[in-house]
């Protein structure tokens, strides 16, 4: 997607060392980091007014991590108060504005800037960066932390247009919407919309969840957090450092059966297929919500509440398909009409648009867009050949269908910190990231994704781009990844002086 620009021509004068695009998780990793550092000028530009990223934009009811918080959270800030072994959303975002505030990141975000395209000048070696409404900035070095589950996908069905109430989608929730009394529609059974069926099921006349493809749900261990571990916590912060060690290498054997040999995944698909039969006794319905694909291939979802919450009366599943929607509800394939007051979009993201939300010009006007017309390709998920200086945090075949997403922010940018280093050890003005590094790493993450659960499980998933080819995941141990990250290494990159 490109944006309009209505950019003003002009150009702040002064040329910062670092700008960076976005105020979540990542970019504030980033901040922390440079401002750790002691000498980098750098801003952080945040489009909305707040920071937390996806943590600020997704308020829909039940809204929660499935990455356990003690783990799902800064190393640099653990947190001894999370009140709940897995977080709730205004749990979390609390936590980003805090750390923002302890660790002074604050004042070097500047909120309400809507970055609308970059471009990089080869002979002086410097990002402009145009900005909405106001004069552009320009950098030396650009860090884009924008994330890549933040357009949301509304499905394309016919007669949409002409209903007659409300629609939400679950990354635009609006917090004043009250169900109570009223007939659903839920399209999607992704991690957002097993989320927030539960809750609106709790108020709502009725509610029809339509399902594409059923979801794997494995059980939800959730607990209150006692204050005695959380004096625990505070008093023996080693012992806070043990806890997360023992989720992250609890999570971290998963990617043995996701990677190296999907059998291992059965336990789990045992587990998931017990959950279910704990909760929904009609053997119909048991078996319409028994994905026919490996467990793993989609994200694997962690709930406590969905199945019960489809056991109950007013709620059913809808499997037939849509057809279309009228002005007063949604008609199935099989011809049956569905009254709704309300449809709620669990549909999730335009994952392949957020690479493009807005113009990248890099060497000689080159477009990211266009060079990334086929798929995404990058050396570590981080740097992209053709484009200096650039680096991008939770880019393509960066993500984790495993573990937290936290551990390989924080790997890329330890990374991104190095590369800076090493320039400013030799001296150089522009990095560049050869094409040989490019292909070798493009030839690592496919080699790896071929025999993975996410290729043949049997199954399509947000993870893979049109032609079937995976653009989200790092196909295998994090740790691996923290080694390969741990250092830049030279010969993989052109240093320009
Ligand atoms: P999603 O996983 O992409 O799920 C979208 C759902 O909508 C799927 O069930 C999909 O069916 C369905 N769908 C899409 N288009 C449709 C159409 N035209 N007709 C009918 N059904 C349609 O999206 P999400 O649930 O928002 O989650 C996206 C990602 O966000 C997750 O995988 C996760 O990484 C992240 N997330 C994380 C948490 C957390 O706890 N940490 C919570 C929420 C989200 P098909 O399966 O058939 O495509």
């Amino acid at each position: 997607m490109t944006s309009n620009s209505s950019s003003s021509t002009d150009v702040e004068p002064n040329v910062l060392d670092v700008i960076v695009i976005g105020a979540g998780f990542a970019g504030l990793d980033m901040a922390y980091r440079l401002s750790r550092d002691g000498n980098r000028r750098f801003t952080v530009l945040e489009q909305a007014a707040s920071l937390g990223g996806t943590w600020r934009d997704n308020v829909y009811p039940g809204c929660a991590c499935d990455v356990p918080a003690q783990l799902y959270s800064f190393s640099w800030a653990p947190n001894p108060d999370w009140s709940r072994y897995y977080a709730g959303q205004a749990e979390i975002r609390a936590y980003l504005e805090r750390t923002a505030d302890d660790f002074g990141l604050r004042p070097f975000i500047r909120f309400s800037h809507v970055v609308t395209a970059l471009a990089y000048d080869q002979h002086s070696r410097i990002w402009t960066v145009s900005l909405r409404d106001r004069p552009a900035l320009q950098a030396r070095h650009v860090v884009l932390a924008t994330g890549p589950l933040n357009i949301p996908a509304y499905p394309n069905i016919p007669g949409l247009d002409g209903f007659k109430g409300r629609t939400l989608h679950s990354a635009q929730w609006d917090p004043a919407y009250d169900p109570t009394g009223q007939h659903v529609a839920v399209i999607g059974t992704g991690a957002s919309a097993i989320q927030f069926v539960p809750e609106v099921a709790k108020r709502a006349a009725s509610v029809t969840v339509f399902q594409r493809t059923p979801p794997w749900v494995v059980p939800r261990p959730d607990r209150s957090i006692s204050d005695g571990e959380k004096r625990a916590y505070r008093r023996w912060p080693w012992l806070q450092r043990l806890v997360r060690a023992r989720i992250y290498w609890e999570f971290e054997t998963r990617a043995l059966g996701f990677v190296h040999a999907p059998r291992l995944l059965a336990f789990m698909q045992w587990r998931a297929k017990r959950n279910m039969a704990k909760a929904i006794r009609d053997p119909k319905l048991r078996q319409a919500l028994t994905p026919d694909y490996k467990l793993g291939c989609k994200r694997i979802l962690v709930s406590d509440d969905y199945y019960p919450a489809l056991a109950r009366d007013h709620v059913s599943l809808n499997t037939a398909g849509i057809d279309h929607i009228d002005g007063n509800g949604v008609v199935d394939q099989a011809g049956q009409h569905h009254r709704a007051d309300s449809i709620l979009f669990g549909t999730g993201f335009k994952v392949q648009e957020t690479f493009n939300r807005f113009p990248i010009l890099g060497e000689g006007g080159r477009s990211l867009e266009a060079d990334w017309q086929d798929y995404p390709k990058t050396h570590l998920g981080i740097t992209v050949a053709g484009y200096p200086n650039l680096f991008i945090l939770f880019g393509p075949n960066a993500g984790l269908g495993h573990n937290s997403i936290i551990y390989m922010i924080e790997s890329q940018t330890a990374f991104v910190m190095d590369a800076l280093r090493q320039m400013q050890a030799r001296g150089a003005t522009a990095l560049k990231v050869t094409e040989a590094a490019q292909d070798r790493f493009d030839h690592l993450v496919q080699s790896r994704l071929a025999g993975s659960v996410w290729q043949v499980g049997g199954c399509q998933s947000w993870y893979q781009n049109e032609e079937g080819r995976n653009i989200a995941l790092w196909p295998g141990f994090t740790f691996r990844y923290r080694q390969l990250t741990k250092k830049l290494n030279p010969a993989d990159y052109v240093f320009e002086t």
